[in-house]
């Protein structure tokens, strides 16, 4: 289901998110707004984009949503269940919109793009509507709803205006120290029967890459080292420029090549991409993993099905042989590489065996981690029409026996690296207590690390050289090597400038 999956595991939630609110602290000055966001990191990027509008239009964000004068759901509509939550989430809000006069609601996301008008006739408290193709638009409907007016604007543009933003405001540089989002493409042309992401995001359109290059050069200014490179099927970068040998025309690469530039800046230290879609996995982007140090060797590989007839009734385009032979050139390109997954359970027609045949895919792939969902039937989507729907009981029977068995490969994983060491780029504080530092690893694993005394902890958006000494099944425990080069010379590694290959 590639990026606009519900990840739940990675993205904060609402009252977490890094622009909800409390990770930003500025002046009491201007309206302020809150943010709450949900489903993929699409629209976790979209609502960092919308907040950035907010400020540049001179709004500041709550501390909390009960002080906010302005407040937006971004929302997703991957599955029944998140598209529930906006309506439970308005009928909650009736008391915050009443409990201020002036107060302004606004709704954006799939589900706004999807449902447009009938939102706004529904919760009559609600004052706007905005689709996915009209952030630009935000503080000028906060502005109208201010003086009264209830809109929605949910028109599909095939403008590449959208990709034009103001410059990223200074006040978000301390959000995510070292680590950026960068839209490279938006929109799906695959049409898959269970996806609406076709219809609430549009058509495939890529990003000049020239605009993409400004912006990362603006992003590493700012001190990010790991970028992530969005797209609901980022590896189709720039594929219709490509085919009508029209890429120079357009401004866009082949999507290899734009991996290639990018890394050629100098402070890049990471760069990730999601979500691939295993048909667009040409023989450049295979090299990339072997031949650039700055693409990460991990890669998250939607595979969905196992079975070759229901990967053929969801119009996935590939067979199981063929999602094999991907796995296999990335190994042989990379042979450390963790790869992920989205495996869909209950899929109309499914039956026992062609189940039986995801989880001997799953084993035989061993992924380091699956995002792994019952089907959910979606509006206006071929397979809501399809006969064979799964007994839900049988459903869940079936995802439990999924998530047991990735509980197993992911706990294996995890447990054959320990004894390694491994480069951390740090997040902050763990959960797991005091003096316990967070960050993820090149293949994209948490890992929590204890800072001995009487050392400070590492700043955010450094770079640590830990020894994994422990493994769960979510995450990786290390300790700080005591033969760590940063030991000789503090600066080396935790400046966040030291090439990877430096790593003890
Ligand atoms: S239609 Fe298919 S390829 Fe496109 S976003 Fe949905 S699941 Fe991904």
């Amino acid at each position: 289901m590639q990026t606009m999956r519900t990840l739940e595991k990675e993205i904060p939630s609402a009252r977490e998110s890094p622009f909800s609110s409390s990770s930003v602290s500025l002046p009491a000055m201007g309206p302020r707004y809150a943010l709450r966001t949900y489903g993929c990191q699409m629209n976790v990027h979209d609502s960092e984009k919308v907040a950035n509008l907010l400020h540049h239009a001179g709004f500041r964000p709550a501390e909390h949503e009960q002080d906010a004068e302005v407040l937006l759901i971004n929302t997703c509509s991957i599955r029944e269940k998140a598209e529930n939550r906006l309506y439970s989430d308005l009928g909650a809000l009736r008391e915050w919109k009443a409990a201020g006069p002036g107060r302004v609601l606004g709704v954006g996301g799939c589900v706004a793009q999807q449902e447009g008008d009938s939102v706004l006739r529904r919760f009559r408290h609600l004052d706007f509507v905005f689709g996915t193709h009209n952030l630009r638009l935000v503080p000028a409907m906060v502005e109208a709803a201010r003086s009264g007016q209830r809109q929605s604007r949910t028109e599909e543009s095939r403008s590449l205006e959208r990709f034009d933003l103001p410059e990223r405001h200074a006040a978000f540089e301390g959000s995510r120290p070292g680590q950026s989002f960068l839209t490279v493409m938006e929109g799906c042309d695959m049409f898959c029967t269970f996806c609406i992401v076709p219809r609430t995001r549009g058509r495939e359109i890529s990003r000049p890459a020239a605009g993409i290059l400004a912006e990362a050069q603006d992003l590493v200014g700012r001190g990010v080292v790991e970028l992530k490179l969005l797209g609901q099927t980022v590896n189709a970068y720039g594929r219709h420029d490509l085919r009508r040998g029209k890429t120079a025309e357009a401004g866009t690469l082949a999507f290899g090549e734009l991996l290639t530039r990018l890394a050629e800046i100098p402070e890049i230290r990471r760069l990730r991409y999601t979500s691939p879609h295993p048909l667009f996995f040409d023989e450049a982007l295979v090299r990339a993993h072997a031949e650039i140090p700055e693409v990460c060797p991990h890669v998250h590989l939607p595979l969905q099905a196992g079975s070759d007839r229901t990967l053929e009734r969801m119009h996935r385009r590939y067979t199981v042989a063929e999602y094999l032979g991907i796995v296999e050139r990335l190994r042989a390109a990379r042979p450390d590489i963790a790869l992920t997954t989205d495996v869909i359970v209950g899929f109309p027609g499914e039956t026992r065996a062609e189940f039986e045949e995801t989880l001997a895919v799953v084993g035989e792939v061993a992924f380091v981690d699956a995002y792994s969902f019952k089907y959910s039937p979606r509006p206006e989507t071929a397979a809501a029409a399809m006969d064979g729907a799964l007994d839900p009981v049988e459903a869940q029977e079936r995802l439990a026996e999924l998530q047991a068995l990735q509980h197993d490969l992911t706990l294996a994983a995890n447990r054959a690296r320990v004894g390694e060491r491994t480069e951390v780029l740090v997040e902050g504080q763990s959960a797991r207590g005091e003096r316990q530092q967070r960050g993820r690893d090149p293949y994209h694993r948490v890992v929590n690390f204890s800072v001995p005394e009487p050392e400070e902890a590492p700043p955010t958006g450094s770079f640590v050289s830990v020894e994994l000494v422990e493994a769960t099944p979510h995450s990786l425990i290390g300790e700080r090597p005591k033969d760590r080069p940063e030991l000789k010379d503090p600066l080396r590694l935790v400046d966040g400038r030291e090439p990877a290959s430096s790593m003890a």
